[in-house]
């Protein structure tokens, strides 16, 4: 379509000129079937009938947005948080090109990851001359301290040996003998972003630590944020951990990497967990997960392998944090500074300001398993009754975790835990059993928009909203965020269904 260099407009603007207009009626017509206004409206008022519900949840072989990423989205994310370290997908370019433009939409962040680029002959022959040249190649032009290695689909169903494939990699001189390169299997048609985050930490800890095992410790305590993409959540928490001075070592820490300044100059690999603390992480005095889905095989490993006392804490909400600072304190024997103890009172103080907006309002939420479990206990504490709790990539121990929560609370005991449903299934249950207001990620617009109810932007990915990642959601002051968050958002909707004059403004309110 011909453009005027002088009138350039925004897409919002120029997909309502007659041309567009003219070419979207023509597409109806000839490519989806021409159906009349009246048809369509029928048939989308059918969708959010009980009945349509029936036939939805009775779907097995389609998926509709299904509120989960591939394996190695979440591999490369776990790379990026160690010191100078490439992520490298053995597959084909296109995965890895949608893993990167996923998380730079999400950060607003250049996001640095290679692929061996597979195509038909390494889908016959298999993927081990991509592996050699790749290496070699990414290890002179990118210049890396480590790569790691995770898998797509394809090297999967072909059956690439990544192991036998780096050591081939080694023996024919395209990268050092000594250089770690750890790996991970990511197949994509088993499992979720999580659990390729929990494949590749596991991979590269038993890599980096292989042989590292002292006699004494090394006194400190790993931290393991788990698939949690919230940068400042690792700031909130390395700020905790000052404040009662607990050395530490986090594993791995990209808050850097996907939130890095701007200073004029490109560097391609910010910040990350040193290499050789990681390497030490084996002689610490024990490690606390900060999710416990995303990290099921990474506990048991350093459980295992490392021999280390394991704990799962989510320091989200009063209690969540009351808990993570309590258990630290027992760890360690450090006291809880006066400086946290205040701004627990300031949470408290701020959910009691909120309480009468969100005590009693009913809510849905779908996202990860972690963060549905944080999320939904702080809101269980400010009152809110959880309805419809949807989780694509929860299991039967996810589901009984949760539903304990839910019993435990008085505010818990509406709510349905539905697990491996998608975003479609939800629909329905919004459109039969509707509630005051919804939790999840980007995706969920089209929700807000086709139902109406507002929406809470928490989770991930979060692409069309700014800066929500930077801000913690751990600890008392990440208590206040999302306070804040979920509060406004309902005072935003009252104030629209209270703004027409001489109708409905009686209660516009200047004080909420
Ligand atoms: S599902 Fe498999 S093939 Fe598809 S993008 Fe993910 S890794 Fe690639």
């Amino acid at each position: 379509m011909p453009q005027n260099p002088e009138q350039i407009k925004d897409h919002a603007e120029l997909f309502q000129q007659p041309e567009y207009q003219e070419l979207f009626k023509n597409k109806r017509e000839q490519f989806e079937g021409g159906h009349s206004d009246e048809e369509v409206e029928r048939v989308s008022e059918w969708t959010k009938s009980w009945e349509y519900r029936e036939k939805n949840f009775a779907r097995e072989a389609l998926t509709v947005n299904p509120a989960k990423g591939c394996q190695p989205l979440g591999a490369i994310f776990a790379a990026a948080g160690f010191e100078g370290t490439l992520p490298f997908v053995q597959g084909s370019q296109g995965c890895v090109a949608y893993f990167r433009t996923h998380l730079s939409r999400h950060y607003k962040e250049p996001f640095s990851a290679v692929s061996s680029s597979m195509t038909e002959d390494a889908a016959v022959f298999g993927g081990l001359n991509n592996m050699i040249e790749g290496l070699q190649v990414a290890y002179q032009l990118y210049k890396p301290k480590m790569i790691a290695v995770s898998t797509t689909c394809m090297a999967e169903v072909i059956g690439d040996d990544l192991g036998a494939f780096i050591g081939n990699a080694k023996n024919a001189d395209a990268i050092p003998q000594d250089f770690p390169v750890p790996f991970a299997h990511t197949p994509s048609f088993v499992g979720s972003h999580i659990t390729g985050y929990d494949n590749m930490m596991k991979g590269i800890l038993s890599n980096l630590t292989e042989g590292k095992k002292k006699n004494t410790t090394n006194g400190k305590l790993n931290f393991v944020p788990g698939f949690d993409t919230y940068t400042g959540n690792n700031r909130e928490i390395k700020r905790i951990l000052g404040l009662m001075g607990i050395d530490h070592t986090i594993l791995a820490d990209n808050s850097d990497y996907l939130d890095s300044p701007n200073n004029g100059e490109y560097n391609m690999y910010p910040g990350g967990t040193k290499l050789e603390d990681a390497a030490d992480s084996i002689n610490a005095n024990g490690t606390v997960f900060l999710q416990g889905y995303s990290t099921q095989k990474t506990q048991e490993y350093v459980k295992e392998k490392w021999g280390q006392q394991t704990k799962v804490l989510r320091p989200w909400g009063v209690k969540g944090t009351d808990e993570f600072l309590m258990t630290l304190s027992e760890l360690t024997g450090k006291p809880i500074p006066e400086e946290l103890e205040i701004e627990r009172g300031r949470l408290v103080d701020a959910m009691t300001d909120s309480y009468a907006w969100i005590h009693g309002k009913k809510f849905a939420i779908y996202g990860d398993p972690d963060l549905i479990i944080s999320v939904v206990s702080f809101l269980l504490e400010l009152g809110a009754e959880p309805v419809h709790i949807l989780c694509n990539n929860g299991d039967n121990e996810f589901k009984k975790e949760m539903e304990a929560i839910l019993s435990a609370s008085p505010f818990g005991k509406q709510a349905t835990v539905w697990i491996q449903k998608d975003l479609w299934h939800l629909r329905s249950l919004l459109f039969t059993e509707p509630v005051d207001f919804f939790v999840g990620n980007s995706y969920g617009k089209y929700l807000w928009r086709d139902t109406k109810i507002p929406m809470v932007r928490i989770g991930y990915p979060l692409f069309d909203r700014h800066h929500l990642h930077r801000y913690p959601t751990v600890g008392y002051q990440g208590g206040l965020n999302l306070l804040n968050w979920v509060v406004n958002t309902l005072l935003d909707e009252l104030d629209r269904n209270t703004n027409i004059t001489g109708k409905t403004d009686i209660s516009f309110d200047l004080i909420r």
